[in-house]
Protein backbone atom coordinates (compact mmCIF):
# COMPACT_ATOMS: atom_id res chain seq x y z
CA UNK A 1 0.00 0.00 0.00
CA UNK A 2 1.03 3.73 -0.46
CA UNK A 3 1.77 5.65 2.97
CA UNK A 4 3.47 9.26 3.06
CA UNK A 5 6.26 9.59 5.29
CA UNK A 6 7.40 12.01 6.71
CA UNK A 7 11.37 11.75 6.80
CA UNK A 8 12.55 15.14 7.87
CA UNK A 9 11.87 18.63 8.03
CA UNK A 10 9.74 19.20 4.54
CA UNK A 11 10.89 15.72 2.97
CA UNK A 12 7.32 13.92 2.65
CA UNK A 13 7.15 11.57 -0.09
CA UNK A 14 4.61 8.98 -0.98
CA UNK A 15 6.28 5.24 -0.25
CA UNK A 16 5.00 1.54 -0.57
CA UNK A 17 4.68 0.14 2.51
CA UNK A 18 3.13 -3.23 3.61
CA UNK A 19 -0.32 -3.70 4.13
CA UNK A 20 -1.13 -3.70 8.31
CA UNK A 21 -2.72 -7.04 9.92
CA UNK A 22 -5.41 -6.46 12.10
CA UNK A 23 -4.91 -7.83 15.42
CA UNK A 24 -7.70 -9.33 17.05
CA UNK A 25 -9.47 -6.48 18.36
CA UNK A 26 -8.86 -4.53 15.87
CA UNK A 27 -10.30 -3.77 12.45
CA UNK A 28 -8.89 -3.10 8.72
CA UNK A 29 -9.98 0.47 7.41
CA UNK A 30 -9.91 1.75 3.65
CA UNK A 31 -8.72 5.39 4.48
CA UNK A 32 -11.32 7.65 2.88
CA UNK A 33 -10.53 11.24 3.98
CA UNK A 34 -8.20 12.78 6.44
CA UNK A 35 -7.62 16.10 7.41
CA UNK A 36 -4.50 18.23 7.81
CA UNK A 37 -4.44 19.79 11.03
CA UNK A 38 -1.85 22.52 12.29
CA UNK A 39 -0.18 20.26 14.28
CA UNK A 40 0.40 17.72 10.83
CA UNK A 41 2.06 21.23 8.98
CA UNK A 42 4.05 22.24 12.44
CA UNK A 43 5.76 18.82 11.96
CA UNK A 44 6.13 18.81 8.00
CA UNK A 45 7.99 22.65 9.01
CA UNK A 46 9.68 22.16 12.39
CA UNK A 47 10.18 18.40 12.90
CA UNK A 48 8.97 19.22 16.10
CA UNK A 49 6.41 20.53 19.03
CA UNK A 50 7.63 21.06 21.74
CA UNK A 51 9.09 18.09 23.35
CA UNK A 52 7.73 15.46 20.68
CA UNK A 53 10.46 15.49 18.08
CA UNK A 54 9.93 13.52 15.01
CA UNK A 55 13.69 11.95 15.19
CA UNK A 56 12.59 8.78 12.49
CA UNK A 57 10.29 8.45 9.30
CA UNK A 58 6.74 9.44 10.78
CA UNK A 59 3.14 9.26 9.10
CA UNK A 60 1.32 12.48 9.60
CA UNK A 61 -2.44 12.52 9.96
CA UNK A 62 -4.87 12.03 12.44
CA UNK A 63 -8.27 13.36 11.30
CA UNK A 64 -9.68 10.37 9.08
CA UNK A 65 -12.78 8.80 7.99
CA UNK A 66 -13.12 5.37 6.43
CA UNK A 67 -14.90 1.84 5.27
CA UNK A 68 -13.94 -1.04 7.01
CA UNK A 69 -12.92 -3.99 5.25
CA UNK A 70 -11.42 -6.55 7.43
CA UNK A 71 -12.10 -7.55 11.03
CA UNK A 72 -10.35 -9.37 13.85
CA UNK A 73 -11.85 -12.24 15.42
CA UNK A 74 -12.98 -10.62 18.60
CA UNK A 75 -14.14 -7.66 17.06
CA UNK A 76 -18.09 -7.41 18.30
CA UNK A 77 -19.74 -4.12 16.93
CA UNK A 78 -18.35 -3.55 13.33
CA UNK A 79 -18.73 -5.50 10.02
CA UNK A 80 -16.95 -5.19 6.84
CA UNK A 81 -18.54 -2.30 5.01
CA UNK A 82 -19.39 -0.30 8.24
CA UNK A 83 -18.34 3.22 7.50
CA UNK A 84 -16.42 5.12 10.67
CA UNK A 85 -14.95 8.32 12.38
CA UNK A 86 -11.56 7.21 13.76
CA UNK A 87 -10.89 8.95 17.43
CA UNK A 88 -7.15 9.35 16.65
CA UNK A 89 -6.36 8.55 21.05
CA UNK A 90 -6.41 6.23 23.16
CA UNK A 91 -5.05 5.90 26.83
CA UNK A 92 -3.86 2.54 28.51
CA UNK A 93 -7.66 2.11 30.07
CA UNK A 94 -5.66 1.19 33.52
CA UNK A 95 -4.29 4.03 35.25
CA UNK A 96 -5.88 6.78 37.57
CA UNK A 97 -6.77 9.15 34.46
CA UNK A 98 -8.31 6.49 32.42
CA UNK A 99 -10.13 5.14 35.41
CA UNK A 100 -12.09 8.40 36.03
CA UNK A 101 -12.23 8.83 31.89
CA UNK A 102 -9.95 11.51 31.70
CA UNK A 103 -8.04 9.71 28.93
CA UNK A 104 -7.00 12.99 27.28
CA UNK A 105 -4.44 12.84 30.66
CA UNK A 106 -3.24 9.53 29.93
CA UNK A 107 0.43 9.32 30.38
CA UNK A 108 0.58 6.59 27.94
CA UNK A 109 -1.70 7.80 25.47
CA UNK A 110 -1.75 6.57 21.55
CA UNK A 111 -2.33 9.23 19.60
CA UNK A 112 -2.20 9.16 16.05
CA UNK A 113 1.23 11.40 14.46
CA UNK A 114 2.09 12.37 17.66
CA UNK A 115 6.05 10.69 17.46
CA UNK A 116 6.61 7.77 17.23
CA UNK A 117 2.75 6.69 16.77
CA UNK A 118 2.11 6.63 12.83
CA UNK A 119 -1.03 8.33 11.40
CA UNK A 120 -3.41 8.21 8.59
CA UNK A 121 -1.86 9.22 5.56
CA UNK A 122 -2.22 5.63 4.23
CA UNK A 123 -4.82 3.54 2.17
CA UNK A 124 -5.09 1.84 5.31
CA UNK A 125 -4.66 1.76 8.86
CA UNK A 126 -5.47 -0.88 11.19
CA UNK A 127 -7.55 0.77 14.76
CA UNK A 128 -9.20 -0.76 18.16
CA UNK A 129 -12.51 -0.96 17.36
CA UNK A 130 -14.11 0.65 20.73
CA UNK A 131 -12.29 4.06 19.31
CA UNK A 132 -14.38 4.39 16.51
CA UNK A 133 -17.54 5.99 15.92
CA UNK A 134 -20.11 4.54 13.04
CA UNK A 135 -20.87 7.15 10.30
CA UNK A 136 -24.62 7.60 10.18
CA UNK A 137 -26.32 7.26 6.70
CA UNK A 138 -27.12 10.72 6.22
CA UNK A 139 -22.90 11.90 6.76
CA UNK A 140 -20.18 11.77 4.48
CA UNK A 141 -16.78 10.38 4.59
CA UNK A 142 -15.85 14.07 4.10
CA UNK A 143 -17.94 15.08 6.81
CA UNK A 144 -16.51 12.14 9.33
CA UNK A 145 -12.69 13.32 8.77
CA UNK A 146 -14.02 16.65 10.41
CA UNK A 147 -15.19 15.32 13.39
CA UNK A 148 -11.91 15.78 14.96
CA UNK A 149 -11.46 19.17 15.22
CA UNK A 150 -14.87 19.89 15.83
CA UNK A 151 -14.37 17.70 19.32
CA UNK A 152 -11.99 19.89 19.94
CA UNK A 153 -14.33 23.16 19.86
CA UNK A 154 -17.40 21.23 21.61
CA UNK A 155 -14.94 20.40 24.51
CA UNK A 156 -14.09 24.18 24.67
CA UNK A 157 -17.70 24.73 24.26
CA UNK A 158 -18.63 22.89 27.43
CA UNK A 159 -15.80 23.51 29.25
CA UNK A 160 -17.07 27.36 28.97
CA UNK A 161 -21.06 25.93 30.09
CA UNK A 162 -21.73 28.39 27.39
CA UNK A 163 -25.60 28.76 27.16
CA UNK A 164 -28.05 30.37 25.25
CA UNK A 165 -28.62 34.34 25.70
CA UNK A 166 -24.60 34.29 27.04
CA UNK A 167 -22.08 37.01 25.18
CA UNK A 168 -19.24 34.95 23.96
CA UNK A 169 -15.98 35.99 22.01
CA UNK A 170 -13.78 33.51 20.47
CA UNK A 171 -10.34 35.08 19.65
CA UNK A 172 -8.46 33.15 16.65
CA UNK A 173 -11.01 31.88 13.55
CA UNK A 174 -8.72 29.45 11.94
CA UNK A 175 -10.51 26.46 12.48
CA UNK A 176 -10.36 25.67 15.79
CA UNK A 177 -12.06 29.44 16.30
CA UNK A 178 -14.54 28.53 13.75
CA UNK A 179 -15.60 24.76 15.10
CA UNK A 180 -15.52 26.40 18.44
CA UNK A 181 -18.25 29.29 17.08
CA UNK A 182 -20.22 26.73 15.62
CA UNK A 183 -20.44 24.51 18.46
CA UNK A 184 -21.79 27.56 20.85
CA UNK A 185 -24.14 28.13 18.33
CA UNK A 186 -24.84 24.58 18.21
CA UNK A 187 -25.40 25.61 22.32
CA UNK A 188 -27.72 27.94 21.59
CA UNK A 189 -25.72 31.11 21.40
CA UNK A 190 -25.92 33.63 18.44
CA UNK A 191 -24.23 36.66 20.44
CA UNK A 192 -20.76 35.83 19.33
CA UNK A 193 -17.72 38.38 18.53
CA UNK A 194 -14.87 36.67 16.62
CA UNK A 195 -11.66 38.22 16.40
CA UNK A 196 -8.59 37.51 13.77
CA UNK A 197 -5.85 39.52 12.22
CA UNK A 198 -6.75 37.98 8.49
CA UNK A 199 -9.73 39.25 6.74
CA UNK A 200 -10.27 36.07 4.97
CA UNK A 201 -10.79 34.64 8.12
CA UNK A 202 -13.21 36.96 9.38
CA UNK A 203 -15.02 36.94 6.46
CA UNK A 204 -15.74 33.02 6.58
CA UNK A 205 -16.73 33.66 10.10
CA UNK A 206 -19.29 36.04 9.07
CA UNK A 207 -20.53 33.59 6.85
CA UNK A 208 -21.15 31.10 9.42
CA UNK A 209 -23.13 33.16 11.65
CA UNK A 210 -20.57 35.31 13.77
CA UNK A 211 -22.46 38.16 15.21
CA UNK A 212 -19.62 40.61 15.15
CA UNK A 213 -16.16 40.07 13.58
CA UNK A 214 -12.84 42.31 14.70
CA UNK A 215 -9.66 42.39 12.56
CA UNK A 216 -7.89 42.98 15.67
CA UNK A 217 -4.76 44.05 13.62
CA UNK A 218 -6.22 47.34 12.95
CA UNK A 219 -9.60 48.25 14.87
CA UNK A 220 -9.97 47.75 18.35
CA UNK A 221 -12.55 45.90 20.33
CA UNK A 222 -15.00 48.32 21.69
CA UNK A 223 -17.06 45.45 23.36
CA UNK A 224 -17.01 44.59 26.73
CA UNK A 225 -19.40 41.81 29.43
CA UNK A 226 -18.62 39.07 27.51
CA UNK A 227 -20.07 35.91 29.73
CA UNK A 228 -17.50 33.41 28.00
CA UNK A 229 -13.99 34.04 26.03
CA UNK A 230 -12.80 31.12 24.26
CA UNK A 231 -8.99 31.76 23.57
CA UNK A 232 -7.89 29.55 20.31
CA UNK A 233 -4.70 31.73 19.70
CA UNK A 234 -3.02 31.51 23.16
CA UNK A 235 -0.62 34.69 23.06
CA UNK A 236 -0.33 37.22 26.10
CA UNK A 237 -2.24 39.87 24.06
CA UNK A 238 -5.34 37.58 23.59
CA UNK A 239 -4.67 36.42 27.06
CA UNK A 240 -4.78 40.22 28.17
CA UNK A 241 -7.85 40.62 26.26
CA UNK A 242 -9.52 37.72 28.15
CA UNK A 243 -9.24 39.49 31.29
CA UNK A 244 -10.08 42.87 30.16
CA UNK A 245 -12.87 42.86 28.19
CA UNK A 246 -14.81 39.42 30.10
CA UNK A 247 -17.58 40.12 32.87
CA UNK A 248 -17.18 39.69 36.25
CA UNK A 249 -17.39 36.10 36.98
CA UNK A 250 -17.44 35.38 33.37
CA UNK A 251 -15.57 31.98 32.02
CA UNK A 252 -12.52 32.00 29.80
CA UNK A 253 -10.93 28.84 27.85
CA UNK A 254 -7.52 28.37 27.34
CA UNK A 255 -7.87 26.34 24.00
CA UNK A 256 -4.55 27.75 21.60
CA UNK A 257 -1.48 27.06 22.59
CA UNK A 258 0.45 30.47 21.54
CA UNK A 259 4.52 30.08 21.27
CA UNK A 260 4.96 32.70 24.08
CA UNK A 261 4.28 30.15 26.76
CA UNK A 262 5.78 32.17 29.84
CA UNK A 263 3.14 35.28 29.71
CA UNK A 264 2.24 37.94 31.95
CA UNK A 265 -0.89 38.78 32.79
CA UNK A 266 -2.68 41.28 34.97
CA UNK A 267 -3.33 38.19 37.78
CA UNK A 268 -5.09 40.93 40.28
CA UNK A 269 -7.22 42.28 37.75
CA UNK A 270 -8.46 38.36 36.93
CA UNK A 271 -8.31 38.10 40.65
CA UNK A 272 -11.33 40.78 41.55
CA UNK A 273 -13.27 40.33 38.85
CA UNK A 274 -13.64 36.56 40.18
CA UNK A 275 -12.73 34.88 36.50
CA UNK A 276 -12.50 31.27 36.09
CA UNK A 277 -9.75 29.59 33.84
CA UNK A 278 -10.60 26.47 32.22
CA UNK A 279 -8.27 24.87 30.03
CA UNK A 280 -8.51 22.35 27.49
CA UNK A 281 -6.31 19.13 25.87
CA UNK A 282 -7.28 17.53 23.20
CA UNK A 283 -10.73 16.23 24.36
CA UNK A 284 -12.61 13.47 25.94
CA UNK A 285 -15.77 11.34 25.20
CA UNK A 286 -17.24 14.07 22.73
CA UNK A 287 -17.37 12.08 19.59
CA UNK A 288 -20.40 10.37 19.92
CA UNK A 289 -21.90 14.29 20.41
CA UNK A 290 -20.36 16.03 17.60
CA UNK A 291 -21.42 13.35 15.20
CA UNK A 292 -25.00 13.34 16.57
CA UNK A 293 -25.16 17.95 16.04
CA UNK A 294 -23.70 16.69 12.80
CA UNK A 295 -26.71 14.81 11.98
CA UNK A 296 -28.92 16.87 13.30
CA UNK A 297 -27.82 19.46 10.80
CA UNK A 298 -27.34 21.72 13.73
CA UNK A 299 -23.25 22.06 12.74
CA UNK A 300 -22.55 22.15 8.55
CA UNK A 301 -19.22 20.88 9.15
CA UNK A 302 -18.63 20.70 5.06
CA UNK A 303 -18.77 24.89 4.97
CA UNK A 304 -14.85 25.01 7.07
CA UNK A 305 -13.39 23.43 4.22
CA UNK A 306 -11.78 25.58 1.79
CA UNK A 307 -9.34 22.45 0.39
CA UNK A 308 -9.68 19.04 -1.19
CA UNK A 309 -6.35 17.79 -2.43
CA UNK A 310 -5.63 14.16 -4.09
CA UNK A 311 -3.46 12.14 -1.90
CA UNK A 312 -0.84 11.79 -4.67
CA UNK A 313 -0.58 15.44 -4.18
CA UNK A 314 0.14 15.77 -0.61
CA UNK A 315 3.23 17.43 -0.52
CA UNK A 316 1.94 19.77 -2.71
CA UNK A 317 -0.91 20.22 -0.07
CA UNK A 318 0.80 21.29 2.62
CA UNK A 319 3.44 23.82 0.82
CA UNK A 320 0.03 25.29 -0.61
CA UNK A 321 -1.75 25.33 3.09
CA UNK A 322 1.68 26.97 4.70
CA UNK A 323 2.01 29.53 1.53
CA UNK A 324 -1.88 30.51 1.83
CA UNK A 325 -2.52 30.13 5.86
CA UNK A 326 -4.38 33.47 4.91
CA UNK A 327 -6.71 31.67 2.69
CA UNK A 328 -7.44 27.65 3.94
CA UNK A 329 -9.52 27.27 6.56
CA UNK A 330 -9.41 23.67 6.49
CA UNK A 331 -7.41 21.45 3.77
CA UNK A 332 -8.30 17.41 3.49
CA UNK A 333 -6.67 14.84 1.54
CA UNK A 334 -8.63 12.40 -0.19
CA UNK A 335 -7.13 9.18 -0.04
ZN1 LIG B 1 -6.17 17.95 14.62
ZN1 LIG C 1 -4.08 5.68 31.24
Amino acid sequence: MKVAILDGIKNLEIKDSKKPVPKNDEVLIKVAYVGICGSDVHYYEHGRIGDFIVDSPLILGHECSGEIIEVGSEVKKYTIGDKVVVEPGYGCNTCDFCKKGQYNLCDKMTFMATPPIDGAFAEYITYKEDMLFSLPESMSLLEGALIEPLAIGIYAASKGKVQPNQKVLIQGAGCIGLVSMMACMAYGTKNITITDVLDVRLQKASDLGAKKVVNIANETLDENNFDVVIDCVGLEGTMKTSIDHSKKGATIVLVGMGSDSDIKVNINRAISKELQFQTIFRYKNIFDIAIKLVEEKQIDLKSIVSNIFDFSDIKNAFNYVIKHRDKVTKAVIKM
